[in-house]
């Protein structure tokens, strides 16, 4: 692996995921909102992802910026991030394809919204947040800069832990009990029970 061929892996997860988002994103558009949480805040929650995940690495890999925290590149280290990064997209797959029309970029309940337990969703509660931070790993793995690099695991980071609570409490308040059983039954991220 070569620092070239790392940058144009990072490129392929960003287009991988634009690819496999873009359908849900024109689907959503058309499928009416019951409630939701959305405000400032997670608009700004959004924009400090994007800014990690995509803005930066993205300006790093066309431009080099910002040189003066570049370091040595290690080959085991890219094809380590190169792994993470389809594990990231085939997480993204399953996981766009599981919620459907639930999905949804920020935090909204649709009418007719089902809350999904089964498949990916089985064990863990958040796996396309699983994937954005195998996103942000492959990143950090991938991009031999102190800035562009772990600029993922800070924004999606982030976002993560000022959003998962709340997106919670909007569940339970969308589906009560049913919700709150679910909760007994997985984990966040992992699924280690
Ligand atoms: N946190 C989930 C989903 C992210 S998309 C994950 O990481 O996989 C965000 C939207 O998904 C939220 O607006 C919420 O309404 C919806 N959502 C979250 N969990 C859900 C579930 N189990 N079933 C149906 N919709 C869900």
């Amino acid at each position: 692996m070569t620092p070239d061929l790392a940058k144009a892996a990072f490129i392929a997860l960003a287009v991988g995921w634009y690819v496999l988002r873009f359908p849900h994103v024109r689907r959503s558009a058309r499928t009416p909102v019951a409630r939701s949480a959305r405000g400032p805040r997670e608009m700004a929650l959004l924009l400090v992802s994007l800014t990690g995940l995509g803005i930066l690495p993205i300006l790093y890999v066309a431009s080099g910026f910002p040189e003066l925290a570049d370091y040595r590149f290690r080959p085991a280290q890219g094809w380590l991030g190169a792994l993470c990064a389809a594990g990231s997209l085939v997480l993204f797959h399953l996981t766009h394809r599981a919620l459907g029309r639930n999905w949804s970029v920020s935090l909204d309940v649709r009418q007719s919204h089902k809350l999904v337990t089964e498949g990916i969703y089985a064990r863990v509660r958040h796996p396309m947040y699983s994937a954005f931070w195998l996103w942000a790993i492959a990143q950090a793995l991938l991009l031999p800069n102190w800035i562009a690099g772990p600029a993922g695991l800070v924004g999606f980071g982030t976002l993560y832990a000022l959003r998962v609570g709340r997106e919670e409490r909007l569940m339970i308040d969308a589906f009560g009990d049913a919700y709150r059983a679910y909760m007994a039954s997985t984990s966040r991220l992992i699924p280690w029970r």
